[in-house]
């Protein structure tokens, strides 16, 4: 029994529907056919790899192409959850019999892996046990994928793009919004979605009303500021308290959010630090042995 990871394998038979060709045009948007009961488990910001299996096309089919090797060809993001409509775009289809209304999910192509597929057969020889249905392949059009087997073969594309240009992370409000639409994505999402919000205008307006100080320096009555830039205002960073990879609700929020020199902010991250307690009053947390109280600033 497989967990659901929010991440996914989409299942591409080439012989209904030509991969290849869909690649080849650079669409970037498209949807695609879930299992029926995966449909209550699609979310914005999960993620997918497409694999195609074997490539079963007729002369007339491939068109002067050549067949496909088994292989994972796209990354793909999912947008939102699963919706019961007819295939909205019947372009690339070979099956003329679209099966009418299914639960699909909308769709947005990452990466698109044509020119270099990562291939079943060196994913075999490697020595690490991959995601069974991905190396089997598996009779279904979705199924959940293993987060240690997505990152492994994220890890061998490069990075993915993911793209937020779409999104408003202006004010307070905007951020609860987000915190929603994001509520089932992937780690990997999540804390790339509170980077855009750590160098983002609300980040700025928390930097403003902490002063540009460290707040842990300034509570252990030290020196809380970095230096002075060009513009005047003195460095400093933010830091996210609560893990925003764990999403819990209100992770996102200014609420959660400390302003913090290098060194500290380091030292959270990789340091030897408590946090004992966090609400949208106060935090307390333990650093070098030292227990100190941080009044939350609104
Ligand atoms: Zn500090
Ligand atoms: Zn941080």
């Amino acid at each position: 029994m497989t967990d659901f990871t929010g991440y996914w394998i989409f299942f591409c038979n080439p012989k209904k529907w030509n991969i290849d060709e869909f690649l080849e045009s650079g669409t970037i948007y498209d949807n695609f056919t879930v299992r029926d009961w995966h449909k209550d488990q699609f979310a914005k910001g999960q993620l997918g790899l497409v694999r195609v299996g074997h490539d079963n096309r007729i002369k007339d089919q491939l068109n002067g192409r050549e067949k496909l090797e088994r292989g994972i060809y796209a990354v793909v993001e999912v947008l939102g959850e699963t919706e019961l409509k007819e295939e909205p775009a019947p372009d690339y289809w070979n099956d003329n019999d679209l099966g009418g209304k299914k639960y699909r999910v909308d769709i947005k192509y990452l990466k698109n892996l044509l020119d270099k597929p990562i291939l079943i057969k060196n994913l075999k020889s490697d020595s690490y046990n991959y995601d069974k249905h991905l190396i089997d392949g598996f009779q279904s059009s979705t199924m959940p994928l293993e987060a240690e087997t997505f990152n492994r073969i994220i890890e061998k594309i490069g990075e993915i793009n993911l793209d937020f240009t779409d999104e408003k992370f202006e004010s307070e409000e905007d951020i609860v919004k987000l915190e929603k639409k994001y509520k089932n994505a992937v780690p990997e999402v999540k804390t790339r979605v509170s980077k855009y919000i750590e160098r983002g205008k609300i980040a700025q307006q928390f930097k403003k009303k902490t002063g540009f100080k460290c707040q842990i320096c300034d509570e252990l009555g030290d020196d809380p500021y970095v230096f002075e830039k060009e513009n005047g205002e003195y460095y400093i960073e933010t830091h996210h308290i609560d893990a925003v990879s764990n999403l819990n609700e209100g992770s996102l929020g200014i609420s959660n959010l400390i302003t913090v020199c290098p060194n500290h902010h380091r030292q959270l991250h990789y340091g030897k630090v408590d946090i004992l307690g966090n609400n949208k009053d106060e935090l307390k947390l333990k650093i070098d042995g030292e227990e100190i109280l941080i009044n939350k600033i609104r």
